[in-house]
């Protein structure tokens, strides 16, 4: 039966794959991979001898026929990114939504998921969150994200290249207040793991003071803007709110 198998990989320590991971690369006709020299590392590691394909989401149309034309086929197909979850600031989607839309049955294997990981270790609420992915990387498009963010009650999650992140912590004490709480989650499951907590101003100037936490790869949390109280509502939307809840069943 055609399959087509979503499957997350470690995103810095292989003992984090999870076996059904393994075995279902080992069992697929094709894997559709990001990077397909990066993913060898992972199949020799594993023993996975299945043939690997290219897939980027700017691969041409060909790229995407051909991964559906195997399906037609019945054969059974995974894509892997190069670490994680496909689809979570990677390629996937198109291929994902054509192969619905086609009636194959497309099948998640979870695993590791980097923000997921930092979320649950950061000590910034949880119940609540948006996952922003990567800022724009240029200066004045990346303030006007943050400054869309600034009245956001959840967690704000992004991913942040090493060069940036100091300078990303600038704008964002800027836009947000050098006093909001933010969490650097860099080498999530590595060696180098470090997690640090405190507000965005001080987050920014030990980021500045130590090159080393310039380096790796990066998860950068920032807690949600403090929610308003009725009280700080302005007097006519007061009296609104009044009006409205006198409507109420
Ligand atoms: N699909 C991946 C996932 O599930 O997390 C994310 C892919 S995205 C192209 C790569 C970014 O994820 C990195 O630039 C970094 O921001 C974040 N990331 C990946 N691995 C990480 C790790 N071990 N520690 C911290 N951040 C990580």
């Amino acid at each position: 039966q055609a399959l087509l198998y979503i499957v997350a990989t470690p995103i810095g320590n292989l003992a984090d794959m999870v076996p059904r991971a393994v075995e279902v690369l080992q069992c697929a006709d094709l894997v559709a991979a990001e990077d397909t020299r990066h993913s060898q590392r992972l199949f020799s590691h594993f023993n996975i001898d299945t043939p690997l394909m290219a897939y980027h989401d700017h691969s041409d149309d060909k790229r995407t026929g051909q991964i559906l034309q195997r399906l037609e086929q019945g054969q059974t197909v995974a894509l892997i990114s190069d670490a994680g979850t496909p689809l979570i600031s990677d390629p996937g989607y198109r291929l994902v939504r054509e192969a619905r839309e086609r009636g194959f049955r497309v099948v998640p294997i979870p695993g590791p998921c980097a923000f997921v990981a930092a979320l649950s270790a950061a000590g910034l609420p949880s119940d609540r969150f948006s996952f922003e992915g990567f800022l724009p990387a240029k200066p004045g498009q990346r303030e006007r994200a943050l400054r869309e963010l600034a009245g956001d009650t959840r967690t704000l999650v992004f991913y942040e290249a090493p060069h940036r992140v100091a300078d990303t912590l600038d704008a964002m004490g800027l836009v947000f207040g050098g006093e909001r709480e933010a969490v650097i989650a860099r080498e999530v499951s590595k060696a180098f793991e470090t997690f640090h907590l405190a507000p965005l101003k001080e987050l920014a100037e030990w980021v500045r003071a130590d090159s080393n936490q310039q380096r790796g790869e990066i998860v950068l949390l920032v807690r949600g803007a403090e929610r308003r109280r009725d009280s700080e509502l302005n007097p006519e939307a007061e009296r609104i709110m009044k009006l409205l809840l006198a409507e109420l069943p």
